[in-house]
């Protein structure tokens, strides 16, 4: 629920977005386009996707799943750092938003590497898991309704090859996390799925404070 990283000031954030970032025009033309938007809250931030497109290049990611597009900003972000015959499977349970991206993905030139569908995500994640992708997928993004982490998580950890990655944003909630009256289902789930991964031999973690908190999993 966080447009820029959790506890830096306003001189600071400056500073970082103008030294440490780089968007190029149709990117910070969509992101603006989005805090347009009364619901603009739900956009990635600017030095997160910028992380995350670093990482899909030094990781030489070529398949990505995002659960969670709103207005597909890191969509464009991630199609931008694949190479040409890369693909971000976008999945969403909203016509809406995704379909203001898209002129921008397409002005972007990499509509071709963005497979947006449309429908629940467990549904869209046991469709990918029915074409074969399980074990072919490189990076899993999961950015959409706070109680289904959980089970985007497991459908990511069957679709990932070993050594693939799993970032989840919002892990710490603009701080509810830790409030102890918050008690909603979306606090309670955020904080039960970071309790899992936790504890999760499965994988290798780091939680980062970069955004309104982004944890990385390596599957082993
Ligand atoms: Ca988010």
């Amino acid at each position: 629920m966080s447009r820029r990283s959790l506890g830096l000031n306003d001189a600071i954030y400056d500073y970082l977005v103008e030294y440490g970032v780089r968007e190029i025009e149709v990117m910070r033309r969509l992101r603006e386009r989005t805090d347009a938007l009364p619901m603009a809250e739900m956009r990635s931030s600017l030095e997160q996707v910028n992380f995350l497109q670093l990482l899909l290049k030094a990781t030489g990611a070529r398949r990505v799943v995002e659960v969670g597009v709103f207005t597909g900003y890191a969509t464009l972000g991630f199609a931008l750092a694949l190479p040409e015959d890369g693909i971000v499977h976008a999945l969403d349970i909203s016509h809406e938003w995704p379909s203001i991206g898209r002129a921008f993905w397409e002005e972007a030139d990499v509509a071709r590497r963005i497979d947006l569908r449309i429908a629940p995500a467990s549904e869209s994640l046991r469709a990918l898991m029915d074409e074969g992708l399980v074990g072919l997928v490189d990076f899993v993004f999961i950015d959409a309704d706070k109680t289904g982490y959980a089970a985007y998580y497991e459908a990511a950890l069957e679709l990932l090859h070993p050594g693939g990655l799993i970032a989840a944003d919002n892990v710490l909630w603009s701080g509810r996390v830790i409030d102890p009256a918050a008690d909603d289902a979306d606090t309670v789930a955020i904080r039960e799925f970071n309790a899992m991964l936790r504890d999760d031999t499965r994988i290798d973690l780091t939680m980062l404070p970069l955004g309104d908190g982004l944890t990385l999993a390596r599957k082993r």
